[in-house]
């Protein structure tokens, strides 16, 4: 573990990227398979691969309180000390020299931990932690707290172990690029990268294969001019969740976007996709609906994630799987397929409900794509697909191949009434911001969501100094401050939440400008978000099926 992370430390010091892969390339060519596959899933900052489909399930206040333990230190110092780094793992290093054994330890014996803390149940977490960290040398401790908190922060993105893993075994990005789309697997591609094996890197049915994503744009003439076409392709965006479905004979998996299996969740999927008749590995959307009607992402809400679904569940939110994507039909692989023989292979296969194709219809230039882009949002939809038919299926790419035109709705003034500390880039800046819109009748302002992105770093550091002076109570991480900032966001939808006293919250908040030439008094209200949510997220704009999508 300790050379894991002083290969982690030697990363994280130089900021050329050339650099990084070198340190890090020379560094995986020192290990076993076994090592090389940890220490490759550790390296992208996480505990697991996302194959399998695990998560640790550990709180801050159980990592909280081991660290307090192991290094005597009280609340109060371990506060200023996280105040200094706002890095969880470099926070537990500091905290921890002195106080631990610094045995070596082997990433074999991190793997165990990391598989005991996730199996123990609540407190019980503790135990396992407390005894790795306990014999771990501060520096190997920051880094294995690095890859419990999720995030190493050394500046490596994944594509940058890939270049590691090129570098390391003399293999062409490239092909590392396509071993990982396939498997989905940063350690199983750097221990196939090592071994030499890129003709099995095919896909597999129940291996969940990354799913294909799209770029944003704003506009129908940038969709054309982007995508280089002549005619394009449009789906409907729908608002639901991702899903791959593998089927063979009797047997079927789903998968969620983040490749967690979802199989549990959904079994009127299940239950009907031996019916489909052929071996098929389906890309597509799932969808609420009940009585001929799509409902609401947030009706759909209560039926994600479950283990076990009632039969109550089931009739009051039954979903449907609208399919807009094959990569797998009876042995055939269809990944370099253009669309448009995937779709006429998903045409062909006459799916029946729950089963349905998403709706296609072709646009010959922009003005074409506009009147169908707005046909699209009268019929209460949130924008559009934009697909080039001839593109292979990439697996985990976010190319220009498939497009997504969706224009903010509209935009409220709002103003910040809370303001958070950073992390990472943004430590020791407030660049978090709560904000509030008035609730008419009874003079108040209320939550209604919190917003980071938008705003340039000159903007935050200048803020910062602001919202310093207008804190009316300091809690710490938070601070609340005098309601004085106003912003104009721009947001995906809006959601019935618990969260925020104002019963609502935005979905996607970005900030697009600060508004300083506008005063509180004249921002938003929250009649104006009830009216802005009855209109395009309530129930009362519920979406006929048969308008949606076809069979
Ligand atoms: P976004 O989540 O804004 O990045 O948009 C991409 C997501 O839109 C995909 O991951 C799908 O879950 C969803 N989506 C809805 N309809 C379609 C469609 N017809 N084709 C592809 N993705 C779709």
């Amino acid at each position: 573990m300790l050379q894991f992370a002083r290969a982690g430390a030697a990363v994280g010091a130089t900021t050329a990227t050339l650099e990084k892969t070198r340190i890090l390339g020379a560094y995986f060519g020192t290990l076993s398979e076994d090592d090389l596959r940890r220490a490759a899933v550790y390296m992208s900052g996480r505990a697991f691969a996302p194959s399998q489909r695990r998560t640790l399930g550990l709180g801050w206040s159980t990592l909280s309180k081991v660290v307090s333990s192991i290094s005597s230190r009280d609340e109060d110092e371990l506060g200023r000390i996280f105040r200094k780094h706002s890095d969880l793992g470099d926070w537990a290093g500091e905290a921890l020299d002195g106080g631990t054994r610094s045995e070596p330890v082997t990433l074999e014996e991190v793997e165990a931990t990391l598989e005991a803390i996730r199996t123990a149940r609540g407190a019980a977490k503790a135990k396992p932690l407390e005894a790795l960290l306990m014999r771990l040398d501060p520096e190997a401790a920051r880094f294995f707290v690095k890859i419990i908190s999720g995030e190493l922060r050394i500046g490596l993105s994944e594509g940058l172990v890939e270049a590691a893993i090129a570098e390391a075994f003399s293999v062409p990005i490239t092909q590392v690029k396509r071993v990982h789309l396939i498997t989905g697997d940063i350690g199983e591609t750097a221990v196939r990268c090592k071994r030499g094996e890129f003709e099995a890197s095919t896909i597999a049915l129940f291996q969940p294969v990354r799913f294909m994503l799209a770029s944003p744009v704003e506009t129908p003439d940038e969709a054309f001019t982007r995508m280089g076409a002549e005619t394009v392709w449009t789906e409907e965006k729908y608002d639901g969740v991702r899903c791959q479905l593998h089927r063979q004979a009797s047997r079927v998996q789903l998968f969620s976007r983040d490749l967690k299996e979802t199989t549990a969740a959904f079994p009127e999927l299940v239950e009907a996709a031996p019916g489909i008749g052929h071996d098929v590995l389906f890309d597509g959307e799932v969808l609420a609906h009940r009585d001929g009607r799509v409902l609401r992402f947030f009706e759909l809400q209560r039926r994600l994630g479950r283990k076990q679904v009632d039969a109550e569940l089931r009739r009051e939110v039954p979903v449907v799987l609208v399919i807009f994507d094959v990569l797998w039909l009876d042995g055939r692989m269809l990944l370099d397929e253009p669309l448009t023989t995937r779709r006429k292979l998903l045409e062909g296969l006459g799916l029946e409900p729950p089963f349905l194709l998403a709706r296609l219809e072709e646009a010959t230039g922009p003005q074409h794509l506009d009147r169908i882009f707005a046909e699209t949002r009268e019929r209460g939809n949130e924008g559009l697909m934009v697909k080039d038919p001839l593109s292979p299926y990439t697996p985990g790419r976010r190319g220009l191949a498939w497009l997504k035109l969706k224009r903010p709705l509209a935009t409220l003034d709002v103003v910040v009434t809370a303001v958070e500390w950073g992390h990472g880039k943004r430590r020791g800046v407030l660049s978090d911001y709560t904000f509030a819109v008035k609730d008419t009748r009874t003079g108040k302002l209320v939550n209604v969501g919190k917003a980071y992105t938008g705003l340039t770093d000159a903007e935050i550091a200048e803020y910062t100094k602001r919202f310093l002076e207008m804190t009316v109570s300091d809690l710490g991480h938070t601070r609340m401050v005098r309601p004085e900032v106003v912003l104009e966001v721009a947001f995906d939808s809006i959601q019935h939440s618990g969260r925020h006293a104002s019963g609502y919250a935005l979905r996607f908040p970005r900030i697009v400008r600060i508004r300083d030439d506008k005063p509180v008094d004249e921002i938003d209200t929250l009649e104006r978000v009830a009216e802005l949510y009855d209109r395009y997220f309530g129930e009362k704009s519920e979406v006929p099926l048969s308008e949606v999508a076809e069979t």
